[in-house]
């Protein structure tokens, strides 16, 4: 192990600290390429002396993750202590090296209305810790796209359903500590089953589309204020009218 550093470099590099501890609470094992993109930020990545140091806090600070003590937590302080790092910068980096709850955006997918046989897809975000499995229904194509700075980035495609058909799954994401639930929703609709908005009214004698198709409440509704029919849909006489008229 090299020597404590001098007074002037340990200022220069005590920057990296809190980094280091944040990179590696996400469960990440940081190599050479690593501490020089960190190093670059400080002009230092040229320095050995500096990647050097930075391996010896890495090996400490990753300690963090497996105490489960008070008195090992003082241990692995006092070890940074020893490498001349003050203590309130020793304790703050312990305390963001511990690893953060698995946690994911968004917490769920709703796919919303679909076409028949339209597939979608959606991507999640996951933080605080490594993904160790992800479980899904065979109805789910789930690939982890990457990992960078402790962050795991999920697609999901969804493969197309039948007309009418409606999906309730979930995804089950298993890190190192602990296991999170995605709900996956979606649901197919022909478009054609939509009616026009505007259909000609089977009761009406204007010469016009009067019959309004209210989307929400999935009926009509004449709009001419003499007849104000309203006919549930779907409606044969509607139909009827409407294949003898342009
Ligand atoms: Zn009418």
């Amino acid at each position: 192990m090299q020597d404590r550093l001098s007074e002037e470099r340990l200022s220069k590099l005590l920057p990296m600290i809190p980094l280091l501890a944040e990179y590696i609470s996400g469960g990440n094992a940081p190599d050479r390429s690593i501490y020089t993109k960190m190093l670059r930020g400080i002009g230092l990545e040229t320095e050995d002396w500096a990647v050097q140091e930075l391996e010896i806090w890495t090996v400490v600070l990753k300690k963090v993750r497996d105490s489960s003590s008070e008195s090992e937590n003082t241990s692995i302080v006092a070890q940074l202590l020893g490498r001349g790092i003050p203590e309130a910068s020793a304790i703050l980096a312990c305390h963001s090296a511990k690893p953060k709850p698995l946690s994911v955006e968004p917490e769920r997918i709703d796919l919303g209305i679909l076409s028949p046989g339209e597939e979608a897809s959606a991507t999640l975000t996951v933080t605080g810790g490594l993904i160790k499995e992800v479980l899904s229904s065979k109805r789910l194509n789930v690939s982890l796209l990457r990992t960078t700075g402790g962050n795991t980035l999920i697609k999901v495609v969804v493969s197309g359903g039948n007309a009418g058909e409606s999906l309730v799954d979930q995804i089950i994401l298993r890190g190192d500590r602990g296991e999170l639930k995605v709900p996956v929703t979606a649901r197919w609709e022909r478009t054609q089953d939509k009616p026009p908005l505007l259909s000609w009214c089977p009761d009406c004698r204007i010469k016009e589309k009067s019959l309004f198709y209210n989307h929400y409440a999935r009926e009509y509704e004449c709009l001419n204020l003499i007849c104000k029919h309203k006919f549930p849909y779907p409606d044969k006489r509607v139909k009827e009218y409407n294949d003898t008229h342009d």
